[in-house]
């Protein structure tokens, strides 16, 4: 097949597979049906199917050419718990559940894409996984359950792809860190109550968090490489009812966010040093409550120079090198474990009358994207398979 010419992939069927998913979502780890149907299209399209996990789907596609390399095309499946507000006439038939961060698209093109590299299978040397995940949205995630159910130890490059509230149709690389980590924790500092007329009997967990959140601002001061993003913040302090009472506990609620897991490493570490020690200096103690987010996504150059490549041939300027994202994504297990690369594809913004962000009750897609989407799905597997 010639590269300059945009890969035939089935454009009605991949808006009429969306529409299915978004008006039948399913929460994280629970995506029975949505699996069931992936699992039922990729058998209808000639593809191997497993399954790894109860609720996730790989397809294995082997070219015709013989052996070669294989590569990944990832989507995520799962729904978030919130109450759609788009108006759509397919709008999600379950009450507090909606597909708001897009992943019925990614769904819906990937299949395309599968339906697409199965009728041309004869065309090509190597092997295509489609790897359909669960649970992106819920911390541990299954991107990890699907790393260490083996699905990529055979791979050497995976793609994944994410619907983003950018220009239309357009195509965003970015070398190196393309999402952020972020996490953190409550601190609970365990003071002793007293009267506060009489303070010499008490320890004051007031005064102990009110050191610790200005000495925690000195973490990224003095702890981690000013050239890196990195940000501590204390979102939450709470304590006591009244004035003249010395509490027993206060809590702290912290969030550490970084582009790089390293840093994230050092503030996580010097946050508990910071507290433990400003708590040792008055008598109080304190325990966390972690939650960790996903680790960075670290998008490989060379598998950046394919993507952006094909997204040259297929919409010229439109493929552009774009910033990397704030937010976090666990398709950072696969990144880490093969030479990965993440990329963003414009669902629409304002301009098309789409101004609302993913994670929105009213984030919604235009679905001109979901062609382009598939066709560079379709196009970057190629691409690394022929290279
Ligand atoms: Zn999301
Ligand atoms: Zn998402």
């Amino acid at each position: 097949m010639s590269a300059q010419t945009a890969p035939a992939v089935p454009t009605a069927d991949i808006i009429a597979w969306r529409r299915h998913f978004h008006r039948n979502p399913e929460l994280s780890f629970q995506e029975h049906e949505t699996s069931a149907f992936v699992a039922a299209k990729l058998e209808e399209f000639g593809i191997e199917v497993q399954r790894p996990t109860e609720t996730s789907v790989l397809g294995i596609l082997r070219g015709g050419k013989g052996e070669g390399k294989v590569v990944a095309l990832r989507a995520d499946m799962d729904a978030l718990p919130l109450q759609e507000d788009t108006g759509e006439e397919f709008s999600s038939v379950k009450d507090g559940i909606a597909h708001a961060c897009g992943h019925d698209a990614h769904t819906a093109m990937l299949l395309g894409a599968a339906k697409t590299l199965a009728d041309m299978r004869a065309e090509f040397a190597g092997t295509v996984k489609f790897i359909f995940q669960h649970a992106e949205e819920k911390n541990p995630g299954g991107a990890i359950e699907m790393v260490e159910a083996g699905v990529v130890d055979d791979v050497d490059g995976i793609y994944g792809i994410h619907v983003m509230n950018q220009k239309l149709g357009t195509l965003s690389v970015h070398k190196g860190a393309a999402s952020t980590i972020a996490g953190g924790f409550f601190a609970t500092i365990q003071g002793q109550g007293s009267h506060g007329s009489m303070p010499q009997n008490g320890i004051d967990p007031v005064l102990v968090g009110a050191q610790s959140v200005v000495a925690l601002n000195t973490i990224t001061a003095r702890s981690v490489a000013p050239a890196n993003m990195n940000i501590v913040n204390v979102g939450r302090f709470l304590s006591g009812d009244a004035p003249n009472v010395i509490p027993d506990t206060a809590s702290l609620g912290v969030s550490i966010r970084s582009d790089n897991d390293d840093d994230y490493a050092v503030m996580s570490r010097r946050a508990e040093e910071i507290i433990d020690g400003v708590c040792a200096a008055h008598g109080a103690s304190a325990e966390y409550q972690w939650a960790d987010a996903y680790p960075v996504v670290i998008n490989n150059d060379e598998l950046c120079d394919i993507a952006f490549a094909a997204g040259q041939k297929l919409i010229g300027d439109d493929a552009y090198w774009g910033p990397g994202t704030s937010a976090s994504e666990d398709f950072s297990w696969f990144a880490k474990k093969v030479p990965g690369c993440f990329l963003f594809l414009g669902a629409g913004t304002e301009e098309d009358g789409l101004p609302y962000m993913n994670h929105h009750p009213k984030f919604n897609i235009n679905e001109n994207c979901l062609e382009i989407g598939a066709q560079i799905e379709v196009q970057v597997a190629l691409d690394f398979l022929a290279k």
